[in-house]
């Protein structure tokens, strides 16, 4: 039950690895939470993998996220009579709203709100990139471009245009739908595609409520201008830099990786680190000395989580990149210049009793060479909060509410077990001494630090601290 490492692991799940015992032997392997990739797949199939996901859950007995990731705004192009073209760089390419399908001289883009949200000098760029279009005019529902850089496009391909912050809501007719649908099923997060804006974040909190934490994609400039508020709204951000890499020029996202990871730090949320982080291992049972770098890098950085997309998902070896991941985050985690680096990193605390207890617990462990942090939790966010200090010890946190135990399998360091909350102060000291023993954090004689919030069984703010040493009869 007892992760080696805090570091925590996203594993998409696609046809390589839906059914139950692959997603157990990801799980065994060390993915913490599942990605839902919303972009593909029917509601039949999503909910196949959802309640696969739950049986292996119910069989290790060890609580797993499960991430609903909605497509969002993604712009593409229409359709080409002869299924593609190759674009001359140096031509000239329309973009309209005819129902017709494209040739070597035209396209439908069927987006309605780009139209009045790019003007001359702007670039489209196609297929993530590999072909850019600068705009000479615009009309109504046209648009005139200069290929700038041309090359082969096909059908539905799609358009990522970095300058223009577009008039368009985060959540698509197809998103609501998406939304509806897995908040029936029950997923512990959800994670919005493109946002752009703080309102984008806001409304699908509206829809959403208590009923999943929300993951904002950090994949647009505009999203960067307003990055504190989108944090301050959201429950976690990503990296997302496929579609970064495309939107700003690829060199600046290193930069912005940990500028985002510092300031989610700062401000408490969860933070995950997606996108090509052992690409080759689609094809390949060993990744690339680059890519082990980029995921120890990122390790470093201190994110939260890191992510696989097409590896664990349409790759031919799941497995194996997830085992990599546990290998290098363990690995990285293990450095003294890991422990170092997180120390160093300046987080501001709150005058809140969960700071002031967190950052506390973190001290008297430390000094007392203690086993465990045993931190009783309903909602989760005293949790959240003793994750953010990144202490030494190992985290334990006992909650009442399995869907808190779900949530918090995102963020750095938690080990969570759903039990029930303590009756009186002594049974607070005996459970978690229990737990420790059972769960493998103490043996006998060491000592742990609990912290709760008192009076029990009702929610409320955490205001113990103490000290306990194992028993003989915790071992039982
Ligand atoms: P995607 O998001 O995999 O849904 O595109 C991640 C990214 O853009 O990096
Ligand atoms: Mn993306």
């Amino acid at each position: 039950m007892h992760r080696q490492r805090c570091t925590r692991i996203i594993a998409t799940l696609g046809p390589s690895s839906a059914d139950a015992a692959t997603i157990k032997k990801l799980s065994q392997a060390g993915a913490d939470v599942f990605r839902l990739n919303m972009s593909h797949g029917t509601h039949g199939d999503i909910s196949k993998i959802h309640s696969a996901i739950r049986e292996v859950e119910a069989e290790t007995g060890r609580a797993i996220g499960i991430l609903a990731d909605l497509q969002g705004p993604k712009l593409r192009v229409g359709v080409f009579a002869d299924d593609k073209v190759k674009l001359v760089t140096g031509e000239e390419f329309i973009l309209d709203m005819l129902d017709k399908p494209g040739d070597v001289n035209r396209v439908r883009l069927p987006h309605p709100e780009i139209y009045q949200a790019v003007e001359k000098g702007t670039e489209l760029l196609l297929d993530d990139g590999k072909i850019r279009l600068e705009i000479t005019k615009v009309e109504d529902e046209k648009i005139t471009t200069t290929v700038k850089v041309g090359g082969p496009i096909s059908n539905r391909k799609g358009v990522n245009v970095p300058g223009a912050i577009l008039p368009m809501m985060a959540l698509t007719p197809k998103d609501k739908k998406d939304l509806d649908f897995v908040l029936n099923l029950g997923v512990d997060w959800v994670a919005l595609s493109f946002v752009q804006r703080p309102e984008d974040v806001q409304e699908a909190r509206d829809i959403i409520g208590d009923q999943a934490n929300v993951l904002a994609k950090l994949e647009k400039p505009a999203a960067l201008y307003a990055l504190d508020e989108i944090i301050a709204l959201s429950d976690a951000v990503m990296v997302a830099r496929g579609d970064m890499g495309v939107e700003m020029p690829m060199e600046e996202v290193p930069a912005k990786q940990k500028k985002i990871i510092r300031h989610a730090r700062r401000a408490g949320k969860a933070v995950v680190v997606a996108t090509q982080m052992l690409e080759s291992m689609i094809t390949s049972p060993v990744p690339t000395r680059a890519e082990v770098s980029d995921v120890a890098n990122a390790v470093f950085d201190g994110t939260d989580a890191i992510m696989l997309s097409a590896e664990s998902a349409a790759g031919e070896y799941p497995v194996e990149a997830v085992s990599y991941m546990d290998r290098i985050a363990r690995t990285v985690e293990r450095e003294p210049s890991y422990r170092r680096s997180q120390d160093r990193e300046e987080t501001r605390r709150e005058p809140t009793s969960a700071d002031a207890l967190s950052a506390a617990a973190k001290q008297v462990a430390a000094t007392l060479e203690a086993a465990a942090i045993v931190t009783y939790t309903t909602s989760g966010s005293t949790a959240i909060r003793a994750s953010r200090e990144r202490p030494k010890t190992p985290l334990l946190v006992l909650t009442p509410n399995q869907n808190t135990a779900r949530r918090l399998t995102l963020v750095w360091g938690l080990n969570c077990v759903h039990t029930k909350d303590a009756t009186n102060f002594q049974d607070m000291i005996d459970k978690a001494c229990q737990i420790c023993v059972s769960y493998k954090f103490a043996e006998e004689k060491d000592r742990i630090v609990i912290t709760a919030g008192m009076p029990f069984g009702s929610p409320g703010k955490t205001n113990v601290l103490r000290i306990a040493r194992i028993q003989s009869y915790h071992k039982e």
